[in-house]
């Protein structure tokens, strides 16, 4: 399930206890972002289950939601919020600052409330409660939809919550005033000394984090596996992006890190069991700064009035402006029919071959030999961690400029370079 978020919006997790809203706002949500009851009951009364607390703890919930709704930022009530009572208030909140509210909903079946409540031991209280709250559950599966969420979201198993993919809309229109110049970088794939190599060569001063003359950077994904410094590249880049002199979209390897960082079983393939070997060998907050900033990339951006797009593997036209699980696939796999060819990989179809847009499309994903514009679009990855080349596309100029490969750092499964 693809949750969508715009850019200001108020969440409310509804859900008994131990269904897991603690932990999934964990993995969404930065801690800033996510207000807890149980964080403010203990916050008062040093114990996060006195129930004689709440009042307290629910005051300044309130009141931070109200802050931070003000200042229109992405705020997320982690409680049970399980009565229409319970989330009148915020919802009143929300409508006074004019920001979007959305609800979601853990749903699970009993059996696994009760196993993991009873296998808890931080939460003590009579299994009572859990019926009493589950009864509460039950009429706000009638009473939510007609309380004022503009979306709600019901997620009715382990399964169906950890499949979640959150996209934050905001990015992909924030950037259309900016009209450049800009040096768009194709797949860096751990290739750092390249990386700073080609930086320095479009006269960036990389100690400094900033271009003379104000150009910005953008990169259009895949910064790490199979080259032999992604860390390196992920510090340098970060740091880019913090210093506001680039910005990134997300590719597929970065988007399966993400995945790793924040829990899920991923097949560590492709680079990835050394990308996560880099990361982990760093301190601990290297790892934390590196997922925060995986978990706030973009797929995709428009920019210079909606005249450029960047995108890691492209984007079909009529997907332009859109968000969802469609749009997700597509700039991070490209076209794809579902079929494998006869190495295994996913078959990918060229969408370039049919775009017709006004709209310049600035992608990688494929490595091919040379950046060669089709349709007003192309593809800039030629294959650097592959022994090829680092290249950036110069817009508006239109001007390719790349460095060699020091090395072949991987062996392309589908060879490149001859094409
Ligand atoms: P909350 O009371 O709704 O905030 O629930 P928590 O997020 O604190 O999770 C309650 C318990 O369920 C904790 O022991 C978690 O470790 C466990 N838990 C949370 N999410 C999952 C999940 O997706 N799968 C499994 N198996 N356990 C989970
Ligand atoms: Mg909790």
């Amino acid at each position: 399930m693809t949750i969508t978020l715009p850019e200001r919006a108020l969440v409310v997790l509804v859900g008994v206890s131990s269904s897991g809203k603690s932990t999934f706002a964990q993995r969404h949500f930065t801690p800033t972002e996510v207000v807890s009851s149980d964080h403010y009951r203990a916050v008062v009364s040093n114990d996060e289950n006195d129930q004689t607390a709440s009042k307290d703890a629910f005051e300044l919930v309130h009141s931070i939601v109200d802050k931070r709704l003000r200042r229109g930022l992405l705020t997320v009530v982690d409680a049970t919020n399980l009565k229409t009572i319970d989330r009148k208030s915020y919802l009143l909140t929300a409508r006074h600052y004019g920001v979007a509210t959305i609800a979601i909903v853990f749903d699970l079946p009993q059996a696994v409330l009760l196993a993991r409540h009873r296998a808890r031991p931080d939460r003590s209280f009579e299994e009572t409660v859990l019926d009493y709250q589950l009864a509460n559950l039950e009429n706000s599966r009638e009473h939510l939809p007609v309380e004022e969420f503009q979306a709600i979201y019901i997620l009715n198993s382990e399964q169906a919550i950890e499949s979640v993919e959150m996209i934050r809309t905001s990015q992909v229109n924030s950037y259309l005033r900016e009209t450049g110049p800009f040096d768009i970088i194709g797949d860096v794939h751990g290739c750092y000394d390249e990386l700073v190599e080609l930086l320095t060569k479009l006269e960036y001063d990389v100690a400094q984090l900033s271009h003379p003359k104000g150009r910005k950077i953008i990169f259009v994904g895949d910064l790490v596996d199979r080259g032999p410094n992604s860390a390196g590249v992920l510090r340098l880049v970060m740091q880019l992006v913090q210093q506001g002199t680039a910005l990134c979209v997300t590719g597929n390897h970065d988007d399966k890190l993400r995945r790793k960082l924040r829990g899920n079983k991923v097949s560590m393939t492709h680079g990835l069991a050394d990308t996560v070997a880099q990361v982990e060998a760093e301190p601990s907050f290297f790892r934390q700064d590196v997922r925060r900033f995986l978990e706030n990339l973009p797929y995709y951006i428009r920019l210079d009035g909606g005249r450029l797009l960047v995108a890691h593997a492209g984007l079909r036209e009529d997907l332009h402006g859109r968000t969802g699980e469609t749009v997700r696939a597509f700039c991070l796999f490209g076209a794809t029919n579902g079929q494998l060819d006869a190495l295994g990989l996913p078959v990918r179809l060229n969408w370039a071959a049919d775009y017709k847009g006004k709209t310049t499309i600035v992608y990688g994903h494929t490595p091919v030999a040379e950046a060669v514009w089709l349709n007003n679009t192309i593809d800039i990855d030629t294959g650097c961690a592959f022994g090829g080349k680092l290249t950036a596309l110069r817009y508006p100029e239109r001007e390719l400029v790349s460095v060699a490969a020091k090395r072949l750092y991987a062996v392309p499964s589908r060879p490149f370079l001859a094409v």
